[in-house]
Formats: structure tokens, C-alpha cells, sequence
């Protein structure tokens, strides 16, 4: 085995380490990847209970009512910081513990429920959405997923109010999308009652104003010579915490404070070690599961406001006689906003909904959803702003606030061309491997290997022979449901073909990659939109009312996303591919020297931020 066979070998069984632990239900996305369609996960459309949603419209009763008093988003921009009154406020209002549990002082709040709230923020300041994310949706989460009640019960009660601010420190110069290479080392203290930290991070939103820090720092493994990524609970009254940089000057969300610190000998008890030792990991990535729903619920927000500014020039503004929004090319980007917005909604409590429910391994889903809600709400931004013309450039309108504040969405919490590799690899992984017991057993026959090879090959063939059942419940829906089901099916063949075809080198081959995770990730929206007219449409005629809900937005999405699927399984076979590494190779002259080596596998790993 080569150097770099034995480099691979070793990143595939990290990665399996780290992100396939134990045996787990057939989760949606990973069902699509072997052409079936898990219905019980997406169907019926998640509702919030009566009694809850009760709850959440006078919580957005009284949110509102306050954003509308004291929140000033270009204000905010303008002086690059949030009031503590804000802060205070939300704190108030309960956003800021949200779903922590009501014992220690939180809300208690599903996280659905959670979503809407994001959703009204999002709708109105991105430096806001950012900044409850960052204390709430990571900051705190780690405590509330893996501290123990003693943990919860010390830290939680101060920050669930906003008296204190929570952050997440995982980026460092060396580890941004390559997160599993944390240099930041934390060496247990001789007599075992702490650590010791020492090390940098950069880019971490409310590092300076933060009280608790949950930090990714590298401790050695017990018997070996390894070492593995645990997360620590770090205070900055801690001695040798040093801010480096509060407020490092941006481009977008400037309200936020980025910053950059350091941990010079910092002694951290051992107590304040979140979850396992050794599996920071894979405390980032489930942390980052709930930071990836609420980002799609601030992007549904401002994906709503693009439409309502939207509809609002269109309607007054008039040149040629005639209102914008009579003009053909206006009304393709009205209706498509329109569209994307309904389906980012669909998708955000789709997901948060699986959350909801305790079910496990959704972390396919929750990376689709970041992806593909900040690619679309990048287009709708361009599309509002277009709209406006000229308008659009001067700053006394949100939108050149709202494009520059965008920007982070396709890069913060995982890059979305990692995330993009990360969901065609995992998705694939399931009938990679049916394809490898077949292969093996027909390279080594054995009659424990036949056994295996014979239910791989049974689940293979099935899935290519089968349409599957999209089983709506309004009649309407039916031919909708119909394409779905086929456009799955020719998925699935895809995805064989591919691994057919490339077999392990396909870790490699991004831009197969890439139409793999598109055509996934419009699967998912596309199925999420159609559960939800079929909720709306049954609630309407339990309700008895008379007339059909309105959902040409809808449909507008359902044959958009249908012809976009059909294109990318189409550019699978039909590309530019070579041309593309070609002309790169030519300007990227070190990748043809062979210093630069890209890996499947690495992406894997960088998913987690
Ligand atoms: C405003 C802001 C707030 C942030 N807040 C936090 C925070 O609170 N906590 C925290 O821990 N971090 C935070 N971050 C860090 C953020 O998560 C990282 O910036 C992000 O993960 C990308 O890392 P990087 O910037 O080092 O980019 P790099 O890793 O250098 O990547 C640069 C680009 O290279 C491409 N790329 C990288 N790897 C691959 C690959 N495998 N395949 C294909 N393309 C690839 C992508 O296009 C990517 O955008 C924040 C960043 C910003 C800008």
C-alpha cells in the first residue's frame, strides 16, 4: 500500500468512526440514496401542537411588538454592535433559552417552535438571527445536549436569561473547513483535576462579549500516542485568556462580534469537560445539526422580506407607462422568491421536526437544509435587488445591508461546497456498500459472504425495478406525487450507475459529487413542499372551508425543482467536466506538480462546522 493508499484508509475509518456509530433507522435523505421513500419521516406535515402554538403566538405577539420598538437594523450595522437593550430584551422574551428546559429558566420550546421565532428575526435583522444563533442554537447547545444536570445546573440558569452569552469556538487558523484539525492542545495536569490549555481561535462570534466559552482543544488518548478533540467549557476570567481581537471589522452582519482569542497555560477543572473525552467531534457535529435548522428559519425570514420589498417596488415603481411587476422578467423573479420562500419554510420545519420527534441520524437533512436555504436566499437577494435598480445601490434601502449580511450563509457552519461532498458521500455510502459485498464476494466467494451479497443484491435489484409509493392524501396532489416517486427511482439508478462506474475514485470527483447532492437536495425540498400542500389542503377541507388555498407559489417550486433534478442526473453523463479540471489545472500550476492533493474523505471531516 502506497503513502497516500494508507492516508486514505486512515481518513475512511476516522470518518466511519465518527459519523456512522451503530446501527440506526433508515433516515429520509439516506433512504433516497437506495431509491426508497421513507414517509413516516416527512408525512403527515409537522404541526405544533394547539397547546404549544398557543404559547408561540403570544411569544411572537410580544416579540414583535418589541422588535418593532427597539430593534434598529441599520442602526445596528452602522455603530457595529447590538445594544445591550436588545440583548436584554430578547433575553426577556425568553429568546435566548428558548429550548432550554423549563427547570433550568428556559422556555422549553420544540424546536419547530424555536424556528419560528429564528424566522422573525431573520426577517428583520441578520446580525441579530446570527448573534441569538451563536449564543443559543451553538453556543449553549453543547451544555444542553451533553452537560450533565451539575453542568446544567451552574451554567444554564444565567445564560437561558441573557444575563451571561454563550459562543462556540472551533475555527482556528489551521482547522476552518478541515475542522478535525484542531491544534489547540489541552494537556491534563499531573494530579488529573485539570487541563491545560494552550492555543488560538479566529472568527468566533461572541468571543469578547461571551461568559462561556464551549472550546474544541486536543487531549491525548489514554495507552497511545494519539490524540483526539474534547470540548471544554472555558470562562474568560479564566487566567491566561486573552482576547486578541474583539471586534475584527467586516463586511456583513457587523452588529456581530467576531473575534479572535487566545489560551495561553489555561487551567480548565476537568469537570468542565462537555460529553465524552475524546469526542469533541462529535459534539460539534450534533451541535451543529440544530445551528444548520435555525440557520434555514433566519433565511426563510429574509427570504419572506425579499418578497414583500419585492412586491412592494414592483407594485408602485413605474416606467414604460407600467408598473414593474407588469414586465415579464419582474414577474419571473417575484413568482420565484414566492416559490423558494415556501419552500424553505416546508423544508426548516420538515427538519426541525425530525428533531422534534427523537429521531435519529439527521444530520444529512440539516446539511441540506443550510445549503440549499442560503443558496437560495443568495438568489433571492439578487433577484429583490434587481428589481429595485438603482435604488437598491444606495444605502438608505435594507438591500445592500441585506446582500452583504447574506454572504456568510453560503460559508459560516460548514462551507457549502464541503457540506455539498460531505452529503453525496454519506448518501452514497449505503449502496456503496451493498455494491461492495457483491464485489468482494464475487472476487472471494465464501457462504457467510454469499448470504450477505445475496440480500445486498436483492436490495440493489428491487430499488432499480420499483417506483417508489409518494403517498399524498389530496387527489389533486396525485400526479405531482407521481413524478416524484419516478424522479427518485432515476436517482437511485444514477447513484448505481455512478458507483458502478467510478467506484472509489469518486471520492474524489467533486463535480459528480456535486450533481449527486443537488439532485438530493431538491428531492428533499421538493418532497418537503408537497407534504406541506397536502397539510394545508387537508386542514382547509377539515376546516370546511370553501375555497382551495392558494398554492401557485407552490407548484411554481414543485416544476422548477422537477427540471432542475432532471438537469443535474442529466449532466452526470453529459458534462464539461474535463475541460473544467482541465483549464483549472492549467492556472492552478502547483495542482499539476502534485503539492496539492484534494480528498473526499478529508471533506468528510470538515462538515462538522
Ligand atoms: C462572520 C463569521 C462568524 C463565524 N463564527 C464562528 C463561530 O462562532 N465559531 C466558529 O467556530 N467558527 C466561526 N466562523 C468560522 C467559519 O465556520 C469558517 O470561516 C468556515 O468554516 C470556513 O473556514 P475558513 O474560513 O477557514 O475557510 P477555508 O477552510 O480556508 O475554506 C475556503 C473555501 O475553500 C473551499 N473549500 C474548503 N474545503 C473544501 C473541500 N473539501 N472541498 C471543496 N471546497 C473546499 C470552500 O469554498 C471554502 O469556502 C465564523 C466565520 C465568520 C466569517
Amino acid at each position: 500500500m502506497n503513502k497516500l493508499d494508507a492516508q486514505r484508509q486512515k481518513e475512511i475509518q476516522q470518518a466511519e468512526e465518527l459519523l456512522f456509530a451503530g446501527p440506526q433507522a433508515l433516515g429520509f435523505a439516506k433512504g433516497l440514496f437506495r431509491g426508497h421513500f421513507v414517509a413516516d419521516w416527512v408525512m403527515p406535515y409537522p404541526r405544533i401542537p394547539a397547546a404549544q402554538q398557543t404559547e408561540l403566538d403570544e411569544t411572537l405577539t410580544e416579540l414583535r411588538k418589541f422588535l418593532d420598538e427597539h430593534l434598529h437594523p441599520a442602526e445596528i450595522d452602522r455603530q457595529a454592535d447590538i445594544p445591550r437593550e436588545v440583548i436584554n430584551g430578547l433575553g426577556r422574551i425568553g429568546v435566548l433559552g428558548m429550548t432550554a428546559p423549563k427547570e433550568y429558566g428556559g422556555r422549553g420550546f420544540s424546536q419547530m417552535a424555536n424556528c419560528k421565532v429564528l424566522e422573525e428575526i431573520g426577517r428583520r435583522c441578520a446580525s441579530t438571527s446570527v448573534f441569538v444563533n451563536a449564543h443559543h442554537s451553538i453556543g449553549i447547545r453543547a451544555l444542553l445536549l451533553f452537560g450533565t444536570h451539575e453542568q446544567n445546573q451552574k451554567w444554564l440558569p444565567k445564560l437561558v436569561t441573557g444575563e451571561q452569552l454563550g459562543a462556540f469556538a472551533l475555527t482556528e487558523k489551521e482547522a476552518g473547513s478541515d475542522a478535525a484539525n484542531v491544534q489547540m492542545q489541552a494537556r491534563p495536569s499531573e494530579d488529573g483535576s485539570h487541563f491545560i490549555l494552550n492555543g488560538e481561535k479566529r472568527y468566533i462570534t461572541n468571543a469578547a462579549i461571551a461568559h462561556e466559552l464551549t472550546v474544541m482543544a486536543r487531549t491525548p488518548v489514554q495507552g497511545s500516542d494519539k490524540t483526539a478533540i474534547t470540548a471544554f467549557l472555558v470562562t474568560p476570567d479564566m487566567p491566561g485568556f486573552e482576547i486578541l481581537e474583539a471586534r475584527m471589522p467586516k463586511m456583513g452582519i457587523r452588529g456581530t462580534a467576531t473575534g479572535r482569542f487566545a489560551l495561553r497555560d489555561v487551567k480548565v477543572p476537568k469537570e468542565n469537560i462537555l460529553g465524552p473525552p475524546g469526542k469533541g467531534l462529535k459534539v460539534a457535529l450534533t451541535v451543529l445539526d440544530f445551528g444548520r435548522t435555525t440557520f434555514g428559519a433566519c433565511c426563510t425570514g429574509a427570504a419572506k422580506t425579499c418578497l414583500e420589498l419585492a412586491v412592494q417596488h414592483a407594485s408602485t415603481r413605474k416606467q414604460f407607462n407600467k408598473t414593474l411587476g407588469e414586465f415579464e422578467l419582474v414577474k419571473k423573479k417575484i413568482a420565484r422568491i414566492a416559490a423558494d420562500a415556501y419552500a424553505m419554510e416546508a423544508m426548516t420545519t420538515v427538519t426541525a421536526s425530525f428533531i422534534d420527534r427523537g429521531l435519529e441520524d439527521y444530520m444529512l437533512e440539516t446539511a441540506m437544509l443550510k445549503v440549499f436555504t442560503t443558496e437560495r436566499l443568495w438568489e433571492c437577494i439578487n433577484d429583490v435587488f434587481q428589481v429595485h435598480g438603482g435604488a437598491a445601490y444606495m444605502t438608505d434601502l435594507p438591500l445592500e445591508r441585506m446582500m452583504r449580511d447574506a454572504r456568510i450563509n453560503q460559508i459560516g457552519e460548514g462551507a457549502n461546497e464541503v457540506l455539498t461532498s460531505f452529503i453525496a458521500l454519506v448518501g452514497m455510502r449505503g449502496p456503496g456498500m451493498e455494491f461492495k459485498e457483491i464485489y468482494d464476494t464475487m472476487m472471494k466467494p465464501s457462504r457467510e459472504a454469499m448470504s450477505k451479497a445475496w440480500t445486498a443484491g436483492k436490495n440493489r435489484l428491487s430499488a432499480a425495478i420499483r417506483v417508489p409509493d409518494v403517498p399524498v392524501q389530496s387527489e389533486q396532489l396525485l400526479g405531482h406525487a407521481q413524478q416524484l416517486g419516478r424522479l427518485i427511482w432515476r436517482f437511485n439508478f444514477a447513484v448505481n450507475r455512478a458507483l458502478i462506474m467510478y467506484r472509489e475514485p469518486i471520492l474524489d470527483m467533486q463535480l459528480i459529487q456535486e450533481r449527486i447532492a443537488n439532485a438530493a437536495m431538491d428531492l428533499f425540498a421538493s418532497t418537503c413542499v408537497l407534504s406541506r400542500i397536502d397539510g394545508e389542503i387537508q386542514l382547509a377541507e377539515r376546516n370546511g372551508d370553501a375555497a382551495s388555498p392558494d398554492h401557485s407559489a407552490a407548484d411554481l417550486f414543485l416544476c422548477q425543482s422537477f427540471r432542475r433534478i432532471r438537469g443535474f442526473l442529466a449532466g452526470l453523463t453529459d458534462n464539461d467536466d474535463e475541460a473544467v479540471i482541465a483549464a483549472a489545472k492549467s492556472c492552478l500550476t502547483s495542482l499539476e506538480s502534485g503539492t496539492t492533493h484534494t480528498s473526499g474523505i478529508q471533506s468528510l471531516y470538515a462538515t462538522i462546522r
